[in-house]
């Protein structure tokens, strides 16, 4: 394809101001690298996160957006298995070392020296984003570009979430019903798990949201589930919320924070953690769980339900997010597929 010189793209050149929309140079795939032509880059809470100042030495200027679909534009030198035109997904997780002993062990989400996507990499909130081959997802021709998105961050890490969960739970609870939840509740729903959708208190329509997707209960986060849960993993960034997943679990339960930042956790008696229940935090991804998800995703039929923005309204899209007024996800639609650019 024709590759312009140029771009638009959302950038955040500093913490606390709205993005700005600039006119960049395209960037020039280096050595293993792909050109990708952005067609839909979902907005995750973690880039409002991000646009907060609440993350650690974000790479500045920097373009948010980190799931990203787009088709190969171009190839850098030595990059093999992608073909030009082809569909990519493109996850948080932008690079990894490859030698330290979290990479070498199967825990590369863990990697110290890691990049991230639209965090210490540029990201997908532009018309042309470059990656790492070796994290690029192919995906089928056939998807939507704009419905699928959402499970490149939301899906993944809400997939994580679920198998570091534990193998045995049947009983899932899930805290903040967003654009992570409302995948994991297809996908736990579908697998047979009785889902109990914790949302804020007076959210009718989420919890309606969350009923229709699966959930087997619904309601606030302020109330004890009517029975006791297996696991249960928060999504929103709630501190206050841990010690009242930890009182909702059952003995040998296991509480998940799947989110990058949470406001801080109150002090909480002992006895809501005896009796072997289990607190832990999941960060990042592996390739592996992404390559996962996909499949999961694609076998059980999961439809992500999303609210469309162009690329020029990014500010639009993450101020509906901070409301909390979506129902689902918000994804960005950069260009259309067959379009010219
Ligand atoms: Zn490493
Ligand atoms: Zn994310």
């Amino acid at each position: 394809m024709r590759v312009p010189e140029r771009m638009t793209a959302m950038v955040c050149e500093a913490p606390g101001l709205p993005l700005a929309r600039r006119e960049l140079d395209v960037p020039r795939p280096a050595a293993g690298e792909v050109l990708l032509r952005v067609l839909a880059c979902g907005v995750c809470r973690t880039d409002l996160h991000l646009v907060d100042g609440e993350l650690p030495d974000p790479k500045l200027p920097v373009v948010p957006g980190h799931e990203i679909v787009a088709t190969v534009a171009a190839a850098g030198p030595d990059v093999a298995g992608l073909a030009v035109g082809q569909l990519v997904g493109v996850p948080w997780l932008g690079w990894t070392c490859g030698a330290c002993r979290y990479c070498r062990g199967g825990r590369e989400n863990l990697c110290q020296r890691a990049l991230f996507t639209g965090y210490t990499r540029d990201g997908g909130y532009a018309e042309f984003a470059v990656a790492d081959t070796r994290f690029c997802f192919p995906l089928p021709g056939g998807l939507d570009p704009v419905h699928a998105a959402p499970l490149l961050c939301a899906g993944l890490i809400g997939y994580r979430s679920y198998r570091v969960a534990g193998e045995g739970v049947e009983r899932l609870g899930i805290y903040g019903f967003g654009a992570a939840a409302h995948i994991l509740c297809q996908i736990a729903s579908r697998e047979g798990k009785r889902v109990f959708a914790f949302t804020r208190a007076g959210d009718e329509a989420g919890q309606a949201f969350a009923r229709r997707l699966g959930a087997a209960w619904a309601g606030a986060s302020t109330q004890p589930p009517p029975e006791p849960l297996d696991a249960a993993i928060i999504f929103a960034p709630v501190g206050a919320l841990v010690p009242l997943a930890l009182r909702a679990v059952a003995p040998g339960g296991t509480v998940v924070c799947g989110g990058i930042h949470m406001s801080e956790i109150p002090a909480f008696p002992y006895s809501i953690l005896w009796q072997e229940r289990t607190l832990r935090s999941v960060a990042n991804l592996t390739r592996a769980d992404g390559e996962a998800l996909l499949e999961r995703a694609a076998a059980l039929g999961v439809r992500t339900e999303v609210q469309t923005f162009p690329l020029a309204a990014a500010n639009e899209a993450l101020a509906a997010l901070r409301s909390g007024a979506l129902q689902g996800a918000a994804v960005l639609e950069v260009a259309r597929r067959g379009a010219r650019p």
